[in-house]
């Protein structure tokens, strides 16, 4: 018998109990036996890693990188920090930056790196991003990849470098189904050919910038396949 916590609720092999049913006598019939217990459900240890790592998530828009870097984060318990989501914040309260920013932002292309530094440094000094962080669309330049080495040199965390590989006609579907979800101003059609041109500008730069720290993702996949791929890759930096 499997018991494993999924907070606030559990799990008894394939079968979920709201959190309600925690201390009580749960009993249930499966196909081939019958299987009661009281008791509380310990809390599934979360997987810890060996050593401080960024993970650098590298792919389109709309590869999926800022949904599994979200997922990863979550398991492991490190923060998930996506340039183009500290920058979207910036422009909602029109901040300088945001205003600045959001000329480029919504031409597609790349917001130059002087602009924002100081909020991605402010935030990769927090708390949660003592044991490691992932960034989720940085660096998209050489330029940036070196800051991220410079901001890296005192304590000289582990780089691993996460790179979905999607097919670009599929990425025109994806991006088709979450423009009409999230209403982005950049989501257009002609602004993603923009912004997938800008991205294979520049992958190959980091690619080799990178080396043998890279690790090639398949993401045509759906969801859970690309995230088990990452999963695999990640267990070897956990303790
Ligand atoms: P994203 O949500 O990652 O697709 O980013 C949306 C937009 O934010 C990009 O098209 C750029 O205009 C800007 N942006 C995000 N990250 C960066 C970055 N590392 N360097 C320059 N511009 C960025």
């Amino acid at each position: 018998m499997l018991i494993s916590k999924i907070s606030p609720s559990f799990r008894v092999n394939n079968f979920n109990f709201g959190a309600q049913k925690q201390n009580q006598k749960v009993s249930f019939v499966m196909p081939y036996d019958t299987v009661s217990f009281t008791g509380k459900v310990q809390e599934a240890k979360k997987p810890e890693l060996k050593e401080k790592t960024i993970y650098i998530f590298l792919g389109a828009p709309a590869s999926g990188k800022g949904t599994q870097a979200e997922k990863l984060a979550e398991e492991l318990g490190i923060a998930h920090i996506s340039t183009g989501d500290l920058l979207r914040e910036e422009v909602k309260n029109e901040t300088e930056v945001g205003l600045e920013a959001r000329k480029y932002m919504d031409k597609g292309e790349l917001v130059p790196t002087n602009i924002f530094k100081a909020i991605l440094v402010k935030r990769i000094a927090e708390d949660d991003c003592k044991k490691g962080f992932i960034l989720d669309g940085f660096p998209r330049s050489e330029e940036q990849a070196k800051m991220v080495d410079e901001l890296n040199k005192k304590e000289n965390a582990k780089i691993k470098v996460i790179k979905l590989s999607v097919d670009e006609d599929k990425l025109l579907d994806r991006m088709t189904a979450r423009a009409k979800v999230q209403n982005r101003a950049d989501d257009t059609p002609e602004k993603l050919k923009t912004r997938i041109a800008v991205y294979n500008g520049v992958r190959d730069t980091l690619v080799n910038y990178y080396g043998d720290k890279v690790v090639d993702i398949d993401a045509n996949q759906d969801i859970e396949g690309v995230k088990s791929q990452i999963n695999k890759t990640v267990q070897e930096d956990l303790k």
